[in-house]
């Protein structure tokens, strides 16, 4: 049986070639969606030089004594400045362009007003000297038109969103969303969490697992419905949603020894390229990935929910992140606060607990490891990842973790 790395090599290098069509994409839908071009700044950012603050635009001025200045006008955020800065002073808005002669803007709170009848500002006494440059926002001193913004491959989070809008980009050249297809084998299943159980049913929780979790990608998920059972309804609901455009299939189920798991035999009909099948894992060993006829591929995930689960973090999500250009997540380590004693010879994704004691992150393997043991993943943040030479593992030993989705 080959190991955890050798089949990921194996999925990498057979999927090199998948690749996925680029798609304009307006700032509304651009929200987690990754870019397939280089964006530059068509623009300035600020476009012009303006003020900081609320306060008065001023020539700067060496002397060190209370200088009076008569107040000439003034300017809000929107207006274009009439009125120069001479030997007096302008008042200024926060984000009014800044008028000429400008040098610097000493904020209102630095200075004593004189107001006239209309109470607006006369005159300021402020304390010199006033130096240059002070409270001005430069035109570009954030982004220079022509700098690079982004790069293919980034992304996009709101606060990219942000970036985009204040350079008024309305759109961006993205990859598309590969259609995903979640088949959902085993007649023992029910979907419908109100439907009552009837003798030896159970229900579906892989198919909630899975789309949910690819919420956070940008994909296009189809939950298929029905479950089947036998490699002709299989085969069936397969070739469907390959016919509707999948272009990823994951299944749960019916990847192993028994009489019903009918999956490799299912795509071996078809003509598909069994990448491997069984890998040296805890759980989740009998996982499969094939590559369809028609360039689609397929993952076929152990029925057990730990097991899928781990299939979709160690299988699916990194050539998620292939086929969409990211970069793989930093190897986190964190120090054991039990001792671990697993069986030499797998790779063991563990159920575990990171948490901060004593300014340390440290991590607890909990316990359940069974693969149809769901409370401890509900309870888990993080897979502790083993490998295979492990076998006893002592408290304060470093272990290498991934951290669940959404967690902190
Ligand atoms: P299988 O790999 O088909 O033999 O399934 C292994 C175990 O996982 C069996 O106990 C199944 O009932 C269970 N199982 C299979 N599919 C699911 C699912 N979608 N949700 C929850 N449990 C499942
Ligand atoms: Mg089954």
């Amino acid at each position: 049986m080959i190991s955890y790395q050798e089949s990921l090599q194996r999925i990498k290098a057979a999927t090199s070639d998948f690749h996925l069509e680029t798609q304009p994409c307006g700032l509304d839908d651009l929200l987690g969606r990754v870019l397939a071009e280089t964006i530059t700044s068509p623009a300035n950012l600020p476009g012009f030089d303006n003020s900081a603050m609320d306060g008065f635009a001023v020539r700067a001025n060496p002397k060190e004594e209370l200088i009076d200045l008569e107040v000439h006008g003034n300017i809000a955020a929107g207006e274009t400045p009439e009125a120069e800065v001479g030997s007096g002073a302008v008042q200024i808005m926060t984000g009014a362009p800044v008028p000429n002669g400008c040098e610097t803007v000493i904020p209102i709170e630095n200075v004593q007003v004189t107001a006239d009848a209309n109470g607006l500002p006369a005159s300021i006494k402020v304390q010199g000297p006033i130096l240059a440059d002070q409270n001005i926002r430069r035109a570009g001193q954030d982004v220079r038109q022509g700098e690079l913004v982004f790069s293919a491959g980034q992304k996009i989070s709101a606060e990219h969103i942000m970036m985009l809008a204040a350079l008024g980009i309305s759109q961006a050249q993205v990859l598309t969303r590969p259609k995903i297809s979640l088949i959902s084998t085993g007649a023992e299943l029910v979907d419908d969490p109100n439907a009552p159980l009837l003798a030896g049913q159970i229900r579906n929780s892989n198919q909630p697992f899975l789309a949910t979790s690819l919420q956070s990608w940008p994909v296009e998920t189809t939950q298929v419905t029905g479950h089947p059972d036998t490699k002709e309804q299989f085969l069936e609901l397969l070739q469907h949603e390959i016919s509707n455009g999948a272009q990823i299939v994951i299944s749960t189920g019916a990847v192993s020894m028994g009489d019903r798991d009918f999956v490799p035999e299912s795509l071996q009909e078809i003509g598909a390229n069994i990448v491997f099948h069984k890998c040296k894992i805890r759980p989740g060993k009998p996982v499969l990935f094939a590559v369809l006829p028609d360039g689609g591929l397929f993952f076929g995930l152990p029925g057990n929910p730990v097991s899928a689960a781990v299939g979709f973090s160690f299988f699916v999500e990194p050539i998620l992140r292939q086929i969409l250009n990211q970069k793989e997540p930093e190897t986190k380590m964190a120090r054991l606060s039990k001792d671990f004693n697993k069986r030499a010879g797998f790779y063991l994704f563990a159920k575990a607990r990171v948490f901060m004691k004593d300014s340390e992150c440290q991590i607890e393997v909990l316990s359940g490891q069974q693969s149809f043991r769901i409370a401890p993943l509900a309870e888990a943040n993080c897979w502790a990842e083993l490998p295979e030479y492990l076998a006893e593992i002592k408290a304060g030993e470093l272990v290498k973790f991934h951290k669940f989705a959404g967690v902190l």
